[in-house]
């Protein structure tokens, strides 16, 4: 059985360490204006060069996304962009529009092409066209069941195939969706979705625009477009028998802290399945541990029902009961202690705990102090303090804490 591929987002050159701290096999990565994702979810080039070094050194692969519906004026931007993506050693670029594939076959040819998700392959005389085209990867249309995968793995093999197993999942047929762009005149098309659909709504009568019907569940409001995040962590025997080589977290423009928490939950996952492909069970830990991440509710998504439209879950906007406290800055061996640069309000009374890749260690903020030993109430995000730690830490592990 060929090992398959952990692939994890890295929205900037911290997410991309921490997920190769936490376990990642690869990440993925938007590059400055040419990748479907806000501009706060891309690399620049020089940071890239970064990433892609230090990536490498621990063995860990990075793809760059370059999935723009191009038009005439980014011809030559993305060409310049292909070179230079080939000269800093990337291993893989992911396109969705035919142009760009061109373009990377006359100019890059030894350059690995993966298909974005956004190109929406559904089936096996796609995926044969694709190939014929020179793709080597293609991330299959989130709405799949696991049979048609299964299918289109024995019928192309030697095409690799990677699905999204965990995250946020749209409305939308594969997120072509005007609704941001109306409400917001920010396109989900252009990588920047405000996600309207998740927003509360009320139902209004025109003649009686002061008397909404508000539609309310136990004295919240109903979100009715709001789609369950993706979740299949119980599921890891099922999606690798399907002939899947490479397993997509979603999620570039989500936080330094949820990168953290998937990338080291799935890991364990995988690691067991693994060790124990007929024994595996997923542990109520790991589930656990996704739950305090934000998230809306989880579903399988189509991949065991073609016939269900994305599971909404009409009574929650999303569930967060941690959050990111602050990142290890150094560890210090003399005096037995971490540095932490607080990345939100941390005070004595905090239950906080710092997230290693194989355990978690609660800390005791009682005992946070600065760098003289002076015990700290308080402290603020840029503060810079010290907590005790017997056992040696990595820099970038992240500290969370529980939201009151
Ligand atoms: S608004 Fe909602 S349905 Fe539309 S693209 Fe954004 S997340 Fe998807």
């Amino acid at each position: 059985m060929a090992r398959p591929e952990l692939l994890i987002p890295a929205g900037n050159l911290e997410k991309l360490r921490t997920a190769v701290l936490y376990g990642a096999d690869a990440v993925y990565v938007g590059v400055e204006g040419l990748s479907l994702r806000a501009r706060q979810a891309e690399f620049n080039l020089d940071d890239l060069a970064v990433g892609v070094k230090e990536a490498h050194q621990q063995g860990v692969k990075v793809y760059a996304a370059l999935n723009i519906f191009a038009r005439n004026r980014d011809l030559e931007t993305i060409a310049g962009m292909v070179r230079q993506l080939a000269e800093m050693g990337i291993d893989g670029v992911i396109v969705s529009d035919p142009g760009v594939l061109e373009i990377i076959k006359t100019t890059q040819p030894g350059l690995s092409i993966h298909l974005s998700t956004q190109a929406n392959t559904t089936n096996v005389a796609a995926v044969k066209f694709w190939k014929a085209q020179g793709v080597s990867r293609i991330v299959l249309a989130r709405e799949l069941t696991l049979a048609e995968i299964g299918e289109i793995a024995g019928e192309v093999p030697e095409m690799e195939l990677e699905i999204f197993i965990h995250g946020a999942m749209c409305m939308a047929y594969s997120g072509r969706c005007y609704l941001s762009a109306y409400r917001n005149r920010r396109s989900s098309n252009q990588g920047d979705c405000t996600q309207p659909c998740r927003w509360e709504y009320l139902l209004l009568e025109s003649t009686r625009p002061d008397s909404p019907l508000i539609l309310e569940e136990d004295a919240r409001y109903s979100y009715l477009l709001s789609s369950k995040d993706l979740c299949l962590i119980e599921y890891l025997p099922e999606v690798i028998n399907s002939g899947v080589g490479s397993l997509k977290i979603e999620g570039r423009m989500k936080s330094v802290y949820y990168v953290a928490v998937v990338t080291r939950t799935y890991r364990w996952a995988l690691n067991s399945y693994l060790r124990d492909p007929a024994g595996y069970k997923c542990l109520p830990e790991w589930l656990a541990e996704l739950r305090k991440i934000s998230y809306r509710g989880y579903t399988t998504g189509f991949y065991f029902n073609e016939e269900i439209i994305n599971e909404t879950n009409p009574e929650v906007k999303y569930i967060q009961t941690h959050d990111l406290a602050g990142t290890v800055l150094e560890y210090d061996r003399a005096g037995k202690r971490i540095l932490v640069g607080v990345r939100n309000r941390l005070t004595s009374d905090a239950q906080v705990e710092l997230l290693l890749p194989d355990a978690t260690i609660k800390l005791d903020p009682e005992r946070m102090t600065a760098a003289d030993g002076f015990i700290i109430r308080e402290a603020h995000n840029g503060y810079q303090v010290y907590f005790p730690c017997e056992r040696e830490v990595p820099k970038g592990a992240v500290l969370r804490k529980k939201i009151d």
